[in-house]
């Protein structure tokens, strides 16, 4: 399975900076130590088929989640009625499932993404669950953000779990108590937690491609003390913060009727608004709330193809980089085509965001700063990724096209032919070279289907979810939080 690491990588186009500076043609990439080491034109065309070679894509808001959202029987539900579908599916081994979710990912051009690790697997400790998650992503190679999940409260919506239960039909109000209810948990034993993940992390040797975060979920599922002494944590220690704000309108409904002085105000007045926090979404925050969000520094993930698959809106992204806020690209298990697909969520996110008309609101570049982290240029790390550029330019009539043209036009996951991260081959010819991927995704498959064979509350718990799912319809399309979300 092993691929040599190439010393050098020659394509008939380098995108080394998308949008800021011009396609190259027939140039020599020099690697050296997990790094570009030069970029050198060459003085033929380079035989064979054509590669285009441009910046690997990152991943700034994702859950390491591998069952997609359709096979679930959740097509169609806007966020607060899909939560419970997640929980439909049996605990599985969670290095099976962290593989498989990121090898998706990596095969699609992505080699550092978040991991908001919100669906715990069970049936093991904590850190033994977030240790197979690190030996997934070493195997698999990519680089993650592991935010451990931190809540207590609102097991069910947006209100205490009483209220919310009151509101359902009665036949399925126990078994969703039990099921969904909070059973909160102090602050502080869920700050040691996270220290304990990073102490494994360090202790394990997976300090290198795991970086361990904070991750209150949302304002609305975490109470004031606790997103206090989150914050005083991270101001103690550097460690950063990544939580979902404003992702729907129930939320921002929510948001208003909660803190009637500003939720993000309310953010920056416990100490948790600083460069170290990344905001999941953000959806629906408002001109003067991103204004505030970009004098702390703190970062916004975009997730354009979540938001439309859950309803949630079209983020005002144009917004966010008039007032000087930092974006990034996230993909939050939801890709358009439910594959991870980062090459199709950058240009969905470009035509939804680049102006109407004549007007120009975002631009290559931004898009290209939204959905990478980096460059190709000597000393940068070597994060590249190698299109088949014949089969994505297979009718050429002139040969002034600008290759950025031809990407944003019709770039997909498919035309990723090799995928190199920190200078190795992690990805050839369109398969991950760390693990079989397949292999594990038949194993998976295997083993949950036999899971949900032999378990006969399934069923039951099913219909309940789907009921639980039709509740909460009324429950805030009528306005049951204190009339505010009409
Ligand atoms: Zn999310």
């Amino acid at each position: 399975m092993t691929t040599a690491d190439p010393a050098t990588l020659d394509c008939a186009w380098l995108l080394a900076d998308p949008g800021a500076a011009p396609a190259q043609r027939d140039m020599r990439i020099t690697l050296a130590d997990g790094r570009v080491d030069a970029l050198t034109p060459l003085p033929d065309a380079v035989p064979g088929r054509r590669r285009l070679a441009l910046p690997a894509l990152a991943n700034a808001h994702d859950h390491a989640r591998t069952h997609r959202s359709a096979t679930l029987g959740a097509f169609n539900q806007p966020l607060e009625s899909w939560l419970p579908f997640l929980g439909l599916t049996p605990g599985m081994d969670p290095y099976l499932c962290a593989a498989t979710s990121f090898s998706r990912s990596l095969r699609h051009g992505v080699v550092d993404l978040m991991v908001h690790y919100t669906r715990v697997q069970g049936g093991m400790p904590y850190v033994d669950e977030a240790a197979a998650v690190a030996r997934a992503a070493r195997d698999v190679g990519v680089r993650i953000g592991f935010a451990v999940s931190m809540r207590d409260r609102h097991g069910i919506g947006y209100s205490d779990d009483a209220t919310v239960l009151a509101a359902l039909r009665p036949g399925i109000r126990e078994a969703v108590a039990q099921r969904l209810a909070v059973k909160p948990v102090e602050p502080a034993q869920q700050l040691a937690q996270v220290d304990e993940v990073a102490a494994m992390v360090a202790s394990d040797g997976h300090a290198a491609h795991v970086d361990v975060q904070y991750g209150p979920t949302a304002v609305q599922w975490c109470s004031a003390p606790l997103l206090e002494a989150i914050a005083r944590a991270s101001a103690d220690n550097g460690r950063r913060v990544h939580m979902h704000l404003l992702e729907t309108k129930y939320q921002r409904a929510w948001a208003d009727e909660a803190h009637p002085g500003g939720i993000v105000r309310f953010l920056d007045d416990i100490g948790l608004l600083s460069p170290r926090l990344t905001l999941a979404h953000a959806t629906w925050a408002r001109p003067e709330e991103l204004a505030l969000i970009a004098e702390r520094g703190a970062s916004i993930a975009v997730n354009t193809s979540s938001n439309l698959g859950l309803k949630s809106g079209i983020a005002p992204l144009a917004e966010m980089l008039t007032q000087g806020c930092k974006v990034a690209m996230g993909l939050d298990g939801m890709a358009f085509d439910e594959d991870d697909d980062a090459l199709r969520e950058a240009r969905l996110a470009y035509a939804l965001h680049r102006g109407w008309g004549y007007d120009t609101t975002m631009t290559p570049a931004q898009l290209w700063r939204f959905a990478s982290r980096g460059r190709i240029a000597p000393g940068a790390p070597a994060d590249i990724v190698l299109l088949d550029w014949d089969a994505l330019d297979d009718d050429p009539l002139f040969d002034d096209i600008d290759p950025l043209d031809l990407l944003l036009a019709r770039g997909n996951g498919r035309h990723i032919h090799t995928v190199i991260a920190g200078g190795r081959t992690v990805v050839d010819a369109g398969r991950v070279c760390g693990v079989d991927e397949l292999a594990l995704q038949a194993e998976l498959r295997g083993r949950l289907r036999a899971a949900l064979a032999s378990d006969a509350g399934h069923h039951g718990w099913r219909r309940t979810v789907q009921a639980l799912a039709q509740d909460l319809a009324p429950f805030y399309r009528d306005g049951h939080l204190g009339g505010c979300c009409g």
